[in-house]
């Protein structure tokens, strides 16, 4: 198990921890020319190993990314971008709208 960060406003998602709590996830992206190695980042397992407090931002990660394509290839394996992803519909309801819809569905059913 895991703390999560409080979220404080104005907000800032700058750390691994906040992108969790706020639902976000990432890509990794190889930029190297006409390599397109993509993959979904684990978040929970990055946040232990390297901490929730840790930098989300792409400076802060790099180091500790490489593409696994180009290193087998021989080619530059630290070129490594980040994508960030929001938490979109239908997971991003607000939670008395989600609650209002669970109630409508109970009153159907009681
Ligand atoms: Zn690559």
């Amino acid at each position: 198990m895991f703390k999560l960060p409080e979220i404080t406003y104005p907000l800032s998602i700058d750390t691994i921890g906040k992108m969790l709590a706020l639902g976000h996830e990432m890509t990794a992206n190889c930029l190297n020319t006409g390599c397109g190695q993509s993959s979904r980042v684990n978040l929970v397992a990055l946040g232990h190993r390297i901490g929730f407090d840790h930098s989300c931002l792409a400076q802060n990660l790099q180091r500790h990314f490489y593409c696994p394509k180009c290193r087998a290839a021989g080619r530059d394996d630290k070129r490594v971008g980040f994508i960030h992803l929001t938490l979109s519909n239908p997971h991003s309801e607000w939670p008395r709208e989600r609650e209002q819809w669970r109630q409508q569905i109970g009153r159907r059913a009681g």
